[in-house]
């Protein structure tokens, strides 16, 4: 267990109308903090029981108590990552799990009114927060990315076309890495914004995210940043002193295990290429993750080996993983008796976070 550092959520959403068609029977249950999941073909002995910091239960109608809302959701993971940010924390947000499950409903939600996931919250909270400052001493600056790993390359969604990349949202080809570090080119704006342009830079910012996160594959991951920083003027010596803080906000590619491994659904070529990145990058944030959680717990000393290096996610996000951090991953899951082998490698994937 990863100290108090990394919190662990799960959320199950309601049936899709396909599962719905064929009659699809709920696997899932919650109770408290304790989510079980049963075999649908061993009912009687086949229920497995995961303990996370939050369960999230939306497989009722929206005005049962029990209902995990977008705010809920944002309340509880997003607005506690955000004061850890304001603390002078970096922190990482990660959405984990099959495609469909639910993942960019909570990273990005809808454009609708309640329907807004954790990003537009959390930038929207971001904004309301430092705009009711009225400290001469403090100042703020908010600077955003966003940004896709596909095939372990890098490309600027906020402004797909960038020199030398005439490739826009959705091509197959991003531009890949240089010289063996991260550089990613990637446009960081509202780069010390008025006070007046901030909220509606930061929106725009938002809206151009939502947009252009629909163009992105399902294989790739997005990550979407936030470098806040606050300096403090100290009257006496009129000298200025800052705090850092990197906020990643992560919808991660979707989980390959069960049934889209190569073997069982015949994937070729660039499918299984994608699949073997996904997989490694995967892996790599587990292991980092885990690594960590050792450190925290003493099984490991600070100087032991973490492989940061081994996938370009692991790397990008090696200061929001590392020492002076906060994490929470979020899984996504699908009720649905037709997807429980994904669902509970995603539920398996979770508890090794913790
Ligand atoms: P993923 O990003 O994991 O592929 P999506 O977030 O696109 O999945 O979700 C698939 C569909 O299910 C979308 O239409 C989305 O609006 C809906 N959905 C997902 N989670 C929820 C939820 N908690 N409540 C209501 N609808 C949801």
């Amino acid at each position: 267990m990863a100290g108090a550092s990394v919190k662990v959520a799960v959320r199950v959403r309601p049936f899709n109308p396909r599962e719905t068609g064929r009659n699809a029977k709920c696997v899932i249950q919650m109770q408290g903090n304790t989510t079980c999941i049963t075999n649908p073909k061993q009912p009687k002995d086949g229920a497995k029981n995961f303990t996370f910091d939050y369960s999230y239960w939306s497989h009722t109608t929206a005005d049962d108590p029990s209902f995990a809302c977008q705010r809920q959701v944002y309340k509880d993971i997003g607005e506690e990552m955000l004061l850890h940010a304001f603390e002078g924390y970096n922190v990482c947000i990660f959405a984990y799990g099959q495609t469909g499950a639910g993942k960019s409903y909570t990273m990005m939600g809808k454009q609708e009114p309640g329907q807004e996931g954790i990003i537009p919250q959390l930038c929207e909270d971001l904004f309301q927060r430092t705009g009711e400052n009225s400290d001469p001493d403090l100042t703020y600056s908010v600077e955003v990315s966003y940004m896709e790993i596909y095939c372990e390359r890098v490309r600027d969604l906020l402004n797909p076309k960038v020199p030398g990349d005439s490739a826009g949202p959705g091509a197959p080809h991003p531009r890949p890495l240089r010289g063996g570090s991260v550089q990613t080119g990637c446009d960081r704006i509202l780069r010390h914004p008025g006070p007046d342009g901030r909220r509606q830079q930061g929106s725009v910012c938002v809206t151009v995210a939502a947009t252009n996160m629909n163009e992105t594959s399902s294989r790739s991951h997005a990550v979407f940043t936030i470098v806040f920083t606050q300096k403090r003027r100290d009257q006496m010596t009129s000298l200025d002193t800052e705090k850092v803080s990197k906020i990643s906000l992560v919808d991660l590619a979707r989980n390959l295990a069960g049934s889209e491994r190569a073997d069982s659904s015949g994937a070729k070529g660039t499918r299984l290429k994608e699949g073997a990145n996904i997989n490694k990058s995967l892996t790599t944030l587990g292991k980092v993750i885990s690594a960590l959680a050792d450190m925290q717990s003493n099984k490991k000393r600070k100087s032991d080996f973490i492989p940061y290096r081994d996938s370009v996610l692991t790397w990008l996000l090696k200061e929001n993983l590392g020492g002076n951090s906060r994490t929470a991953m979020i899984a996504a899951l699908s009720p649905a008796d037709i997807n429980y082998e994904e669902t509970l490698s995603t539920l398996r994937y979770a508890d090794r976070a913790k």
